[in-house]
């Protein structure tokens, strides 16, 4: 596909962009950066400028052996810390990120291609889960203990899982990292925690951060791919949880690997989110709606409001709305401009992958009512897409795209908009366009998605649970869900008769 000549979209660049600062090269092991055991490397590429940034250590099996034998060796000693003391050490954590977030979001912005705003709002979304996770490591408490047997009396426990296994994407590195480092750590585990190969700095940065706050070998770093890293970490023994989140494809081996050791699995996989517009909508509002929650961080994003259905007696008037806000999107580099709202696709495989679905769409003989096409290099540029005239069961309304690409299909009962949108292996976020009462409280109970928001799509609290049904997964990031995953119970009976 070659660039639009007749484009509405031009890729915005920055001026001078001072380099990053980059993390030590070396594994992150028993709190300190320590040599690989595999002599290869792997390259990190800035996807907006096709410039390598750095090269991090291609992570070996003996690797992992040894960050799980730190993570083993720490077990003991932080699982014995009281709650307030494991949570002073997370408020020290939000903290540092807070008082190095212009670095931090430099360099989340350089090794993604995302626009500032978007940066900014993930290094502010990763303090507040360090601090929420603080609170409610304190916070958190079983049920009252009390006699359920004659002269028995029973207590519960709540134990740390032990040493729990990390596996993180590339669409927000930091995040998806905070996301399991505050609740993993709060609940008294220690870890090991493998990166995106494409994404692995601003982790590392963290970790050379807070390399003297946290105790030698609670968390673990460990670079390298997911066949290989990832695998170890899935298998090994003496990991008692691993928590991935990815693709449903990553999914299934990390369950599948995790299955010799009958360890426990938590799994945050993919998404294609249904927006069910009602007649009764305030359609520019939804309008609005799509253009932020369908394009936030280019469409890599789980919960992207991509997937439209639409009554078919608004359809043409949203459509029109929506693609009028679309057209407004401004395209660019980081430090181009802080009203930029997409930057560039994550790497050259990624945007290959997106503009094949394009030509899909296209053999498909559905209606690019705006974008469609690859943009100037260099970087890895996609313009923001509408795709109309979309029949129910198209494949654009199964596959999960992970881009810039909204498409939009119609409905005539509302019986068939909550079947239609439940019509995916996904079952992760849905949301719901209505000012009409009883359609706001009756279609999230029958919409089969982890999250429901009415009139609103892709606001997150770290106070609330996070986390898919059916293909999407299971097990809840964030919220006081997120440490009971991380956790477990124990009951204790006395006799006291
Ligand atoms: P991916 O599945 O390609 O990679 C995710 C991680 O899994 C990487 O660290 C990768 O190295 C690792 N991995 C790959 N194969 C593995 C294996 N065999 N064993 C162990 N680890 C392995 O996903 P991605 O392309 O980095 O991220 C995009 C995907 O993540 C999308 O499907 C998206 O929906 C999903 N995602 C979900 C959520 C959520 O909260 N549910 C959040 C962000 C992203």
């Amino acid at each position: 596909m070659t660039t639009s000549e007749t484009s509405l979209f031009a890729v915005r660049r920055a001026g001078e962009v001072p380099a990053p600062s980059l993390p030590p090269f070396g594994q992150f092991i028993g709190g300190a950066f320590v040599a690989s055991g595999s002599a290869s490397a792997v390259d990190v590429e800035n996807p907006a400028t096709e410039e390598i940034l750095m090269q991090v250590p291609a992570g070996s099996v003996e690797d992992v052996d040894a960050a799980v034998r730190a993570a083993v060796a720490a077990k003991a000693a932080w699982a014995a810390k009281t709650p307030k003391d494991r949570s002073l050490v997370l408020l020290r954590v939000a903290d540092i990120i807070e008082a190095n977030r212009g670095l931090l979001e430099a360099l989340e912005s350089a090794n993604t291609g995302k626009p500032s705003a978007v940066a900014e709002d993930d290094i502010s979304s990763a303090i507040d889960t360090f601090r929420f996770s603080a609170g409610a490591a304190r916070a958190f408490t079983a049920p009252g203990a009390g006699d359920y047997a004659e002269n028995h009396t029973s207590v519960i426990l709540r134990e740390p899982v032990g040493v729990v296994g990390v596996i993180t994407p590339w669409n927000y590195p930091l995040l998806m990292a905070a996301w399991k480092i505050g609740p993993i750590l709060a609940a008294g585990n220690t870890m090991v925690l493998k990166p995106s190969e494409q994404t692995p700095l601003s982790t590392l940065k963290l970790a050379e951060l807070i390399a003297d706050e946290v105790p030698a070998g609670v968390l673990n770093i460990v670079t390298g791919s997911g066949s290989v890293v990832g695998n170890r970490i899935s298998e090994h023994p003496d990991v008692d949880l691993v928590a991935i989140t990815g693709s449903v494809g990553s999914g299934q081996k990390v369950a599948a690997s995790a299955a010799a050791t009958v360890k426990r699995v938590h799994l945050e996989l993919g998404g294609k989110a249904p927006v069910v517009v009602f007649d009764d909508a305030d359609l520019e509002a939804a309008a609005k709606g799509v253009r932020s929650a369908g394009f936030w961080n280019g469409g890599q994003e789980c919960g992207s409001a991509c997937r439209v259905l639409v009554h078919e007696s608004v359809a043409e008037k949203f459509t029109e709305l929506l693609v009028r806000e679309v057209r407004e999107i401004s395209v660019g580099a980081p430090g181009a401009g802080d009203d930029v709202e997409i930057g560039s696709m994550i790497s050259g495989a990624h945007y290959k992958r997106v503009l094949a679905a394009l030509e899909d769409i296209r053999k498909d003989g559905l209606t690019i009512a705006v974008g469609g096409n690859a943009m100037e290099g260099p970087g890895y540029f996609i313009e923001p897409t509408v795709v109309t005239g979309v029949p129910a069961g198209a494949a654009i309304t199964r596959t999960e795209i992970f881009g810039p690409v909204v498409s939009v299909e119609t409905f005539s009962t509302d019986e068939e908009a909550i079947t239609r949108a439940n019509e995916t292996v996904y079952g992760l976020a849905a949301s719901v366009w209505t000012t009409n009462s009883a359609r706001s409280l009756s279609a999230p109970r029958r919409l089969d998605f982890g999250t429901v928001w009415v009139n609103s799509h892709l606001v997150i609290a770290n106070e609330m649970p996070w986390g898919g049904f059916k293909g999407s997964g299971y097990g809840r990031d964030l919220s006081v869900y997120a440490l009971e995953d991380f956790s477990r119970t124990k009951h204790v009976m006395y006799n006291h008769g």
